[in-house]
């Protein structure tokens, strides 16, 4: 029944100069999510609003889908376009259409119409009025309630006459690519693709860096963790991936360094590494998936010391303060949940300590980090000079 819909965006956070540059975003984004969709679309700005216009035979519930995903739509409004053909037909199919959008009918409704062409017969005060009326008539159950209706029914009177009352909530958020550009350290696990959702939500893009273990973590690890980026880029948009090979430092480490440290001085590297790629691919920020106390190596004490490594960006943890499972809820709401639990090894797990310390001192890793000193430089550049670069 809808051939269009109705783009709704908070405006609040975009008065004034910016509100061009965050419209032309948002449209740029509604492209990119549709061209996965099945149908023709045009996206176009009119009168301070976005429109999308499908033309026919396009997939309904796909291109909803795909909407309700883009940040920066607060909501999705399906509209009926109809051509005028003099308000008797309008009346007749406006019935119809609620007709068919309300099938319970037991609900109230207000009917809001605008005239933007003047030169239309009946004014928006009479079709208000006079539609009513015909909606009344037609579902006795039904009722006006014209100061909180369950059901606002719009009709747009232009050179077509467009109808609407559905309004389906979107995700929020700000448009990808209008708040500079992250480094997300994305595992295969299930925290760092929720942080790097909601990173992106706030209009920033992501680039994102695996460290793997071959051949002690699999080419399946591997894909997994592409899986995930390619869900949170349905998000987020196109993801660089930079794929670094971990295995050398990682058995320098366990060679070197006392077994309960492991992890923390591992972290530790992985920081340094992906604040050295961030800073080539112009990102402003980490992000990691990290929240206090989950593991040994989250506790406030393990977090200052994975901090204490970087030196110029600021490490983002969305989900700082968030339980398990709040972040598992919006791990199933953005569908990574299913990919996160497969069990596929992580590097973080193949050499971990049976005690790692909970309360690690930054002075005392400092002292340790030095046995690595003969080797670990270069072994860091052969790191960062040879990774992979997979285009999500
Ligand atoms: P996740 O579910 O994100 O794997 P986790 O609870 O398993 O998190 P850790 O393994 O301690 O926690 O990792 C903490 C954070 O460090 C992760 O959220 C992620 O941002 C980063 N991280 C861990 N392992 C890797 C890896 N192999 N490659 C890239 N980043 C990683
Ligand atoms: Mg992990």
């Amino acid at each position: 029944m809808f051939q269009a819909f109705l783009i709704k965006y908070a405006e609040i956070a975009i008065k004034g100069k910016n509100r061009p540059l965050f419209e032309d975003a948002l449209v740029r984004q509604i492209r990119r999510a549709l061209k996965k969709v099945d149908g023709s679309f045009h996206v176009y700005k009119t009168q301070g609003r976005i429109n999308v216009s499908a033309e026919e035979g396009f997939d309904y519930n796909g291109t909803v889908e795909a909407l309700t995903r883009v940040f920066g739509i607060n909501a999705v409004c399906p509209v009926l376009v109809l051509e005028d053909e003099g308000f008797e037909v309008l009346k007749e199919k406006v019935v119809a259409y609620m007709d068919e959008a309300y099938p319970d009918k037991d609900m109230s409704f207000k009917v809001h119409a605008r005239r933007a062409r003047k030169n239309y017969p009946v004014e928006s005060m009479d079709i208000n009025a006079k539609m009513g009326e015909a909606i009344l008539k037609a579902f006795p159950s039904m009722h006006v309630d014209v100061k909180d209706p369950d059901v606002m029914l719009n009709i747009e009177i232009r050179e077509k006459i467009y109808v609407y009352s559905i309004s389906i909530p979107g995700v929020g958020g700000m448009p990808s690519g209008t708040g500079g550009k992250a480094m997300l350290l994305l595992s295969g696990g299930i925290d760092s693709p929720v942080a790097g959702y909601m990173i992106a939500k706030r209009g920033v893009s992501l680039n994102a860096v695996y460290f793997h273990a071959p051949p002690y973590t699999s080419e399946r690890a591997r894909q997994k963790v592409e899986d995930l980026a390619a869900i949170v880029g349905d998000y987020a948009g196109e993801i660089y991936l930079h794929v670094i090979n971990f295995t050398e430092i990682q058995k320098y480490i366990y060679e070197k360094c006392p077994h309960d440290e492991l992890t923390i001085i591992m972290r530790r590297y992985m920081m340094r590494i992906a604040e050295r790629i961030a800073l080539e691919q112009d990102c402003l920020a980490l992000v990691t998936g990290e929240s206090i106390g989950q593991v040994a190596s989250q506790t406030m004490q393990s977090l200052m010391c994975t901090n204490e490594v970087c030196e110029q960006l600021p490490v983002f943890r969305p989900l700082i303060g968030f339980d398990k499972q709040e972040i598992v809820e919006i791990s199933k709401k953005i569908n990574a949940y299913e990919t996160s639990i497969l069990p596929f090894e992580d590097c973080c797990t193949i050499w971990v300590a049976k005690h790692p310390v909970t309360k690690p001192s930054v002075k005392v890793i400092r002292r340790h980090e030095e046995f690595l000193k003969e080797e670990i430089d270069e072994m860091v550049e052969r790191a960062v000079n040879g990774h992979d670069v997979v285009k999500i």
